[in-house]
């Protein structure tokens, strides 16, 4: 028998049986790990109301032949209360929630940083003192960094050269400069970008000194960016079998994709990806993302364990402003 404990974020909770559930956790040290509840959905469960989504709780494993087995709850923090019952910090937590359960994606790879992401975006959104949607839009920012997809926001996604830039293209990467620039690329207003960037780098101050109109645009083009960049991913698998039996197309087509950089050639190959270079009208629409509620200096007041979530630009894996990442 092998018993193990660790410190995590409820994401996603499934019932299994009559009194059973089965608990998606992102955890400090053993990334996500599945695990089976036993008798939780019965009124008289020790440890049910603990393991709702939300929660920060710290739990001990059974290791199973299968599914690992809760054997003991006990809650860090009780952010599903709060946040349960704002409706707005609510949605912006589920999308939170669901975003890290899809960008950690491999059970038991660990991911540190997108655990204290989760925990620093869900306790600024149980504080109540930030706008959620700018919360739940940081948290995006930060953990597509985390996931090696931070938008180029000052800097050329192609050639790097130094902005400002007008065009931003979601399957570029981000801006492009006039040398590199594709169709469908949309032309954000400055401020917009501004407070990209503020939110990335943790900058409350100008972000929380936007507009509206620009609060919105930035939660489109935070979202276009997700989106694209996670549906590509799920796609990744069939796409590599395609493009080797398409190379030589691909290699007439490949004009578009030839000012090189990071990006891969998917952009340039129609044959491989529906998104063609025009279909990115709803990059500038603005998203459907909930608005009001906190974090960082709230993470860095209540909780010294987890300041580096306030530091979590550095440890991305682009790291274009050290210096202003953090503190
Ligand atoms: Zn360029």
């Amino acid at each position: 028998m092998s018993l193990y404990r660790d410190t995590g974020v409820v994401l996603r909770v499934h019932k299994l049986g009559e009194a059973d559930r089965i608990i998606t956790l992102l955890t400090r040290r053993n990334g996500k790990v599945r695990a089976v509840a036993k008798g939780v959905r019965r009124t008289t469960s020790r440890f049910g109301a603990r393991l709702e989504p939300f929660g920060h709780v710290d739990v001990q494993f059974y290791t199973g032949r299968t599914l690992d087995v809760v054997t003991q709850v006990q809650t860090v923090d009780a952010f599903a209360l709060p946040i349960v019952g704002d409706y707005q910090a609510y949605t912006a937590a589920a999308a939170i929630v669901e975003t890290a359960d899809r960008l950690a994606a491999e059970e038991e790879q660990p991911a540190l940083k997108l655990y204290l992401l989760v925990v620093g975006a869900l306790r600024a959104l149980a504080g109540g003192q930030r706008d959620s949607s700018l919360v739940l839009d940081a948290f995006l920012l930060r953990a597509m960094a985390f996931a090696g997809w931070e938008p180029a926001l000052t800097e050329c996604a192609r050639c790097g050269e130094r902005g400002p830039h007008a065009a931003f293209n979601v399957q570029a990467g981000g801006l492009l400069c006039p040398r590199c620039r594709i169709p469908g690329s949309v032309h954000p207003a400055p401020e917009v970008l501004a407070v990209m960037a503020a939110l990335l780098h943790g900058d409350w101050p100008l972000a929380e000194d936007s507009t509206q109109y620009v609060r919105r645009d930035v939660s489109g083009l935070v979202a276009a960016h997700l989106q694209w960049h996670l549906e590509r991913r799920l796609r990744s698998l069939p796409f590599v079998e395609r493009r080797a039996r398409e190379a030589p197309l691909t290699a007439a087509l490949g004009s578009d994709a030839q000012a090189g950089g990071d990006i891969d050639d998917e952009t340039g190959d129609p044959g491989a990806d529906d998104t063609d270079a025009d279909g990115e009208p709803h990059a500038t629409a603005g998203g459907a993302t909930p608005g009001t509620a906190a974090w960082t200096d709230t993470a860095r007041a209540t909780a010294p364990g987890e300041v580096e979530v306030t530091g979590a630009a550095e440890g991305s894996r682009r790291d274009t402003h050290p210096g202003a990442a953090g503190t």
